[in-house]
């Protein structure tokens, strides 16, 4: 008989991730002809006409296995960052990279420090391999690192840092992070999340690039899917001292980043005007909406990132229901204990409007 019993235990703690609900599921299940997806932190303005192009030509050669060492985007993305190409390893999205960190450092021992609200993967990429999660609330919407510092145990072995923070879109500042590493055991790995780190405008957010020269236990992860527009193709990448990104290797499979995404990405690179594009709008949008949220008397957290946590004072499951008939998908937060708030992707100037109107209607209604 197959049952829970057939299982590895690890496994049933595992709850399913919930994604943005896809526009053509929401079309088809409503009857609706146009749709906006705000849901997913997903870039409108859409890939560089460079990495469109290298796409299409690209498509003729997939009969090919692509290079499992990602020779040439390493090269490139290794002088970019100032970083040694035997520091970089690429991975499916970085949520891949997650699950390698996990297979890569968590025994059935191991403790895991994560925000109490933040990125559903680190949880999965613990709880799969029976890691134990220790986990620290959050501090005015922001990681708590002193909280996190003192959660520190001999069992320790990871540490989160969703750094700006999805989704509240806070950031922990330079100085916060400096003091932190102060007091983390050298054999603690601290993986910075920095999926945001191309629309980050705060001031005191930190390089942590630059603390791979004093810390050998930290590991930045970034991804080509939000401010590069890659998210179909998955791909990302982390950085962190030789040793570590030697061991990580180990478990990546040989061929784990598609040709479609090793070009795209390439050429991803060399389209800065099209990137300052995008970090642009993205800017301005946020603008426009925290001028619709006061003009609504909605409470919203500043966001250092692509997406505003947004308070509607009401239940938003109902409000999350009632915008999708309307052709809106946005996110409902109450999976992340936050029964009034909803995360919205910022959008076109078009697709941030048509929010705003509908939002309007259904907070009348
Ligand atoms: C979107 C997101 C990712 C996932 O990025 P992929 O490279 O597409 O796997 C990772 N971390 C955070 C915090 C994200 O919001």
């Amino acid at each position: 008989m197959i049952d829970e019993s057939t299982v590895r235990q690890e496994i049933l703690k595992i709850e399913p991730y919930v994604p943005g609900k896809p526009i053509e599921d929401v079309k088809r299940e409503l009857g609706l002809e146009k749709v906006i997806k705000l849901a997913s932190n997903e870039n409108p303005l859409g890939p560089a006409p460079q990495a469109i192009e290298k796409m299409k030509e690209t498509v003729e050669q997939v009969n090919i296995y692509p290079d499992g060492n990602v020779h040439y985007l390493r090269q490139k993305l290794a002088t970019k960052l100032g970083v040694r190409e035997d520091e970089l390893i690429f991975g499916n999205g970085s949520d891949e990279l997650l699950a390698l960190l996990g297979q890569t450092f968590i025994t059935d021992e191991a403790e895991v420090i994560i925000a109490g609200t933040t990125f559903s993967e680190y949880r999965f990429a613990t709880n799969i391999m029976g890691g134990k999660i220790v986990s620290v609330s959050l501090k005015d919407y922001a990681h708590d690192l002193e909280a996190m510092a003192a959660a520190i145990t001999p069992n320790t072995k990871l540490i989160f840092i969703c750094n700006p923070n999805n989704p509240t879109g806070t950031i922990v500042t330079e100085e916060e992070v400096k003091d932190f590493l102060t007091q983390v055991p050298d054999d603690v790995l601290v993986i910075f999340d920095e999926a945001y780190y191309e629309y980050v405008d705060h001031s005191a957010y930190p390089e942590t690039i630059d603390y791979l020269a004093d810390y050998e236990n930290v590991i930045i992860l970034r991804t080509f899917s939000k401010a590069y527009a890659l998210a179909g193709l998955r791909i990302g990448y982390g950085i962190a001292n030789q040793k570590l990104i030697d061991y990580i290797d180990r478990v990546r499979q040989p061929f784990n980043v598609n040709l479609m995404a090793q070009k795209a990405a390439i050429a991803s690179l060399g389209a800065e005007d099209h990137l300052a594009k995008a970090v642009e709008l993205n800017q301005a949008g946020k603008e426009y909406l925290y001028q619709e949220f006061d003009k609504l008397e909605l409470d919203y957290v500043p966001t250092s990132s692509n997406f505003i946590l947004v308070d509607l004072a009401q239940d938003s499951t109902q409000v999350f229901q009632e915008l999708m008939k309307r052709g809106i998908i946005i996110r409902n937060m109450e999976s992340f204990g936050y029964q009034t708030k909803i995360r919205v992707t910022v959008g076109l100037p078009e697709e941030n409007q048509a929010f705003i109107k509908q939002l309007k209607a259904v907070l009348n209604d």
